[in-house]
């Protein structure tokens, strides 16, 4: 009789164990539907132009990037979406591009996402400098369907714009269509001043900023949190003696097709002034109407101090100034405007400001306004080992803090 209940207790343990592990195999089986070539997409606000897809195994694709107009050795970024289907899937993609390697597509981190808003960073494998090579990303097991992937800390077009509907909400915030891309796509300036002030326009301290390189989307997230900051109340101040204008994307086409320095002309964007003068018919179209309305932001009662060129390379942000008048004189050298970010800059994410001068190259969006206006132009580079976007827009806030420190009162006193 004692063994009978024994007998009973092993077989529902096996019974039990056996209906674990159907249970389990089942579920995996749910999960498990891998991912095919028809799940992704390479349009949509970040894109990536030219690009081609293969399978080669469980969840391990082969990606071939696309070129830039008129330039079959630059590379495109890599961008998609994963439509349906990522959720308990894993990813390897293997990365290569065959026109050469000029502006190599792995030179920066790209980064991940479920909502397009919460932006994970992924580094490259090899990092390896030659194109024809390859590289690869791998992603880890996704917990939900949909998947964004896009450069740096990506900035489509269609969030810039919903950016700028929660901005222009605000009493100091005016948005300039400064006219439409090839691509139909509005270039807007936002202006930011608090039009109640009592200084008038014209003393007020006017600073300019602008991306020039499209995919050097960190660049962007930079100028996005000068915008937030100039509208916090920690600046109420500041903006009733200052003028602060942003173009954050002079070439809007660029996101969907994954271009990273490039107009639809395949003008590299920062090789694209004319410091002789803006030229309709010569010039880059996005480059010609920001750099009109430059031209007209200067001629205006409230000419432009210092011209912002915004953009990525390796390290921590590293600004460059080309000093103008005003520095010296009005606002004290520039080594003071050093000082101050070197003490705002509690994080480290900026390299202490140095100079240069304007014999670089005049087609830049700095040499250029500086050689045209005799104005203070700063090359503001780095960030690409800024992996966050909430690091990214850290910088940013110190930059534009520092500035209101060192452009202190108004142009007058
Ligand atoms: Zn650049």
């Amino acid at each position: 009789m004692k063994r009978i209940p024994g007998l009973v207790q092993r077989c529902l343990k096996i019974i039990y164990c056996l209906w674990i592990g159907l249970w389990i195999m089942a579920g995996m089986q749910c999960n498990s539907k891998e991912l095919s070539v028809d799940d992704f997409t390479f349009e949509g606000p970040l894109g990536s132009q030219g690009a081609s897809m293969e399978k080669i195994g469980t969840n391990h694709f082969q990606v071939t990037l696309g070129h830039a107009p008129e330039h079959p050795d630059w590379s495109n970024k890599l961008q998609f979406r994963i439509l349906r289907h990522a959720k308990g899937n894993d990813l390897r993609l293997d990365v290569v591009f065959h026109g050469g390697d000029a502006y190599i597509f792995n030179e920066y981190f790209y980064s991940w996402s479920y909502d397009g808003i919460n932006w994970h960073p992924i580094q490259w494998q090899k990092k390896s400098k030659r194109s024809a090579e390859g590289d690869t990303l791998i992603f880890p097991v996704f917990e939900e369907d949909v998947v964004f992937v896009g450069h740096q800390v990506p900035l489509s077009y269609e969030d810039l714009l919903a950016l700028i509907e929660r901005w222009k909400q605000h009493p100091c915030v005016n948005v300039h269509e400064i006219g439409e891309s090839l691509g139909k796509r509005m270039i807007h300036r936002i202006t930011i001043t608090d039009p109640d002030g009592i200084h008038p326009g014209n003393e007020r301290w006017v600073h300019y900023f602008a991306n020039q390189h499209p995919g050097e989307h960190n660049a962007q997230w930079r100028m996005a949190a000068m915008i937030d900051w100039l509208l916090s109340e920690e600046a109420r101040e500041d903006v009733r003696r200052s003028i602060c204008h942003f173009v954050i994307m002079m070439s809007p086409d660029a996101p969907s097709h994954g271009w990273y320095r490039v107009n639809a002309q395949g003008v590299d964007m920062n090789r694209s002034y004319f410091a002789a003068g803006s030229d309709a018919e010569k010039q880059a179209h996005e480059a010609y109407l920001c750099q009109k309305d430059l031209e007209l932001l200067m001629a205006s009662d409230a000419p432009v101090t210092d011209v912002w060129s915004m953009h990525t390379w390796g390290g921590i942000v590293e600004p460059i100034c080309i000093p103008g008048p005003e520095m010296g004189k009005e606002v004290g050298s520039w080594e003071k405007l050093k000082e101050i970010l070197i003490k705002n800059d509690t994080q480290n994410l900026i390299k202490p400001l140095k100079t240069d001068t304007d014999e670089g190259n005049l087609t830049y969006w700095t040499d250029g306004p500086h050689r045209q206006f005799g104005v203070t132009t700063f090359l503001c580079e780095g960030a690409g080992a800024l992996y966050t976007k909430q690091e990214n827009l850290d910088s940013g806030v110190v930059i534009i803090k520092s500035l209101m420190e060192y452009y202190k009162g108004t142009k007058t006193k």
